[in-house]
Formats: C-alpha cells, sequence, structure tokens
C-alpha cells in the first residue's frame, strides 16, 4: 500500500520537527541562508533538509556539508521544484524522480569518495541515498505517491508554515506559525485546513 512516512511520538513529549526546503526553479541559483544552518549547529537543533536535485548540483559542496552533519538529515524535493506532481503525468513524474535521485546518488558518492569523508562521525545522517520525499506544494495524488514509493522514498508532509522567507515577519510570527504571503502561498493553502493554532507537539514545521 502507498503511504507516507509518519512518527510515533513519546507519550507526554514535546517535540517539534524542523525542516527546510531548498527549492530552485529552472533557469535560477536559489542561494543558501548560512545563518540558519549556523543557528542550528550553535543550538545543536537536528533538522531535515528538502533540497531539489538541481540544487544539490548547483550547490555541490553546501549539499555535501549538510549530508555530512550528523544534525542533519537530508532528503528530496524532486529534481527542479515546484511541478505539481498531482498534475504531471505518470512518466513526467517518474522522469523527475529519476533525475532527482540521480543528482542525490551523485552528490553522495562524490562526498564519500572524498579523503576528508569520515562515515563514523556523519553515518547516523548520511545514507547511501535520501529516504525522504517532500512533494512540491505538498500535492500529490495516489499514482504520484506511488511513484515516489516505488523508488524507496516515504513521502513526508508538514502542518506548520514558519514563513520565515517574508523580510519583515517577525521572530514572533514565525513562533506562532504564520505565513509569508510570497513564497509560501502555496503551502500555506494547504497547511491552514489542517492547522489549528500554530506550532503543538509533534509538528512538522516548513521553512523555504
Ligand atoms: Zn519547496
Amino acid at each position: 500500500m502507498d503511504r507516507f512516512a509518519a512518527l510515533n511520538l513519546p507519550h507526554g513529549e514535546k517535540l517539534v520537527a524542523l525542516t527546510f526546503d531548498l527549492c530552485e526553479n529552472a533557469g535560477e541559483i536559489s542561494g543558501y541562508d548560512g545563518e540558519i544552518i549556523d543557528t542550528l549547529r550553535r543550538l545543536g537543533a537536528k533538522a531535515t533538509f528538502f533540497p531539489s536535485g538541481k540544487w544539490l548540483l548547483d550547490h555541490k559542496e553546501r549539499a555535501q556539508q549538510l549530508l555530512a552533519d550528523p544534525l542533519f538529515q537530508v532528503g528530496s524535493h524532486s529534481w527542479t521544484s515546484h511541478r505539481n506532481f498531482r498534475l504531471l503525468s505518470q512518466e513526467d513524474v517518474k522522469a523527475d524522480l529519476a533525475l532527482d535521485l540521480k543528482a542525490d546518488a551523485k552528490v553522495r558518492e562524490t562526498l564519500h569518495a572524498r579523503a576528508c569523508y569520515r562515515p563514523a562521525f556523519s553515518q547516523q545522517s548520511d545514507l547511501d541515498h535520501a529516504t525522504l520525499f517532500r512533494f512540491p506544494f505538498g500535492t500529490c495524488n495516489a499514482d504520484s505517491l506511488s511513484a515516489v514509493n516505488d523508488t524507496g522514498l516515504l513521502a513526508i508532509q508538514w502542518d506548520v508554515v514558519s514563513g520565515d522567507p517574508a523580510p519583515a515577519q517577525s521572530a514572533e510570527a514565525i513562533r506562532r506559525g504564520g505565513c509569508c504571503e510570497r513564497q509560501a502561498r502555496f503551502h500555506y493553502r494547504y497547511a491552514r485546513k489542517r492547522k489549528e493554532g500554530g506550532t503543538r507537539p509533534g509538528s512538522f514545521a516548513f521553512t523555504c
């Protein structure tokens, strides 16, 4: 049966999953906000990143740094976001995933071949391939979910949008689970149906 990834949290634990999309459309170089990574490292906060395959190839060094860090998990976010997998043909979905996973494998192989690579240090986060997949816009249908599962990836969603890409967004608004109108508008439409007052234990916080 096709499925999404799910977590079973210990009763009474107040845990929130921090996730970051690293999106990059065709013809764009999206850049990288190193301050976010610095802050996560300083606080020892774990996080999961969902780069598109194009982002991985355009930011090879950064991608390897994320992969090598035991704090971080690196999943997959399609080849070039954001194509709506619910609207693509099955052939297009498979072709997109194949390109994405090829980029994922290439970057991981490059990391593993480096003389400075220390698998004992990074093995908790750095596997041979991505295991989690975030649909662009969080949208899918039965066929695209099945295609994702066929590659060995488990899809994972979110229930809180931080809105961090908006320059005027306050830390308080992000804490409440607010939303920026521009970059997260598509995600928001999906997330607001599920949100019941912002972040709560077990939430998956999404930023882009
Ligand atoms: Zn995205």
